[in-house]
């Protein structure tokens, strides 16, 4: 199993690389991604988030736990939708932010295949959340000033034995979504 990266692991700050090689690896990556996905809980996990600097993610949409290759968002609809947002990455922050309520999103699948789907609301906020990640923006560095110092102020008391609390409740909780 690969470490789950929390908040001030450098990882996160990165801008991830394009992925130009498919095949073992990929359908390899997408099994990681996915079975960390589903051990922690979440509904969408990034590569960044388990020390992979690529650009992939992975998401349940609708029953299936899909996987993005170089996903890159190609149209825009009107109009945004305010939602709660999690991250694993980020144990026991919840707040609110705003996100495009419709995506065209071109992306390849663990094959190298090409696709371009639309999606909207809960689907566009975990891609967009994802997205984020693999440019090295967290879901809080979208909050005010004032919440990224509350924020930054918390994750830098969390105690390495809560820290290690939160990991064994993450793999038991399934309900809250977590991206
Ligand atoms: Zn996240």
């Amino acid at each position: 199993m690969m470490r789950l990266r929390l908040y001030g692991d450098p990882v996160l700050k990165q801008v991830s690389e394009e992925i130009t090689e498919f095949g073992d690896n990929t359908v390899e990556l997408k099994a990681t991604l996915i079975k960390h996905m589903r051990k922690y809980g979440g509904v969408g996990l990034a590569a960044p988030q388990l020390g992979m600097s690529v650009r992939a993610f992975c998401a349940t949409i609708g029953e299936e736990d899909k996987v993005f290759i170089n996903p890159l968002i190609t149209n825009v609809g009107v109009g945004y939708v305010r939602s709660r947002e999690g991250c694993l990455s980020l144990p026991g922050i919840v707040d609110e932010l705003n996100r495009i309520k419709k995506i065209t999103v071109e992306y390849q699948d663990e094959y190298g295949t090409h696709y371009e789907d639309t999606y909207e609301d809960r689907d566009a906020i975990i891609i967009q959340h994802e997205m984020h990640h693999l440019l090295g923006v967290l879901f809080c560095d979208l909050l005010s000033e004032l919440k990224q110092d509350i924020i930054k102020r918390k994750m830098a008391k969390l105690p390495s034995k809560l820290v290690k609390a939160y990991k064994r409740e993450v793999l038991k909780s399934k309900s809250q979504p977590k991206r």
